[in-house]
């Protein structure tokens, strides 16, 4: 491809403590891609998205964004500069209302009409966050919690959206409409690294993917390719 890369990560290792949790790996992310990063639990997904967003210190290599080392920056600075993260589990702040955590989403920015615009633009993506947009977040459903966390980094402006499994402990009628969700926002051009535990949906809709294994990239390519890869589909599509 001869979109820029906006993401480059090398040799990246990650430690808890004594345990490598993250033992070297490196990935690209080009602009407007959809990126999945596959493996089973343990296998280091999270570690890498959150060392990539700044949230865990790392204990070698490097990450480029925007073509400079982002090395040691922390996640509040990075989401002024549109590498954002959603972390499982959603994290909305539950005794603030629908309307409020998407206004906290647009912490870093100043321009109180584009914010204005913004959440309405939110409640047209996720027109369920409309119809409850004064109620408090914690007593939402995990579906709507999610809504709701990807509309607040939306908030953000990114231009790296990093999505750690969004479809988690969802019903598959909201699975459905997450993976929907997920499929509108890249095609507003919104670059995408999306970690799922639903493999096949992921590569499905995905430009590429990587596999993980024990800390380490064991696969990379094509998202329809690596779904028809034999070893893919023995170890994370339950054949
Ligand atoms: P999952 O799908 O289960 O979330 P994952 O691929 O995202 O898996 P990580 O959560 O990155 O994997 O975990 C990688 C390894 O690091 C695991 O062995 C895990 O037990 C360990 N680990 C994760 N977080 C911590 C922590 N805070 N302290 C110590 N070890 C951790």
């Amino acid at each position: 491809s001869s979109r820029p890369v906006l993401l480059k990560v090398r040799g990246l290792k990650v430690a808890y403590g004594g345990i490598q949790a993250v033992k070297g790996v490196d990935m690209e992310v080009r602009e407007g891609e959809l990126i999945t990063l596959i493996g089973s639990n343990g296998a280091g997904k999270t570690t890498t998205m959150k060392a990539i967003t700044g949230s865990l210190i790392m204990n070698d290599g490097d990450i480029e964004y925007l073509g400079r080392s982002i090395r040691g920056r922390g996640a509040w600075d990075l989401v002024r500069e549109g590498l954002v993260m959603v972390p499982e589990g959603r994290g909305v702040f539950a005794r603030m209302t629908i309307t409020e955590n998407l206004l906290m989403g647009a912490y870093t920015r100043r321009d109180k009409a584009g914010i204005e615009a913004d959440v309405e633009k939110m409640f047209a993506i996720f027109p369920r966050l409309r119809e409850r947009k004064d109620q408090l977040a914690g007593t939402m459903s995990g579906g709507e919690q999610q809504m709701l966390a990807m509309g607040r980094a939306l908030m953000s402006q990114p231009k790296v959206l990093l999505l750690d499994e969004p479809s988690m402990g969802l019903s598959p009628i909201m699975v459905d409409k997450i993976f929907e969700v997920v499929r509108d926002v890249y095609a507003l051009g919104v670059t995408i690294v999306l970690v799922e535990q639903n493999a096949s949906r992921a590569l499905a809709i995905a430009d590429r993917g990587y596999v993980m294994e024990s800390g380490l990239i064991t696969m990379a390519g094509g998202g329809r390719e690596l779904l028809e890869d034999p070893r893919v589909r023995a170890a994370y599509l339950g054949e």
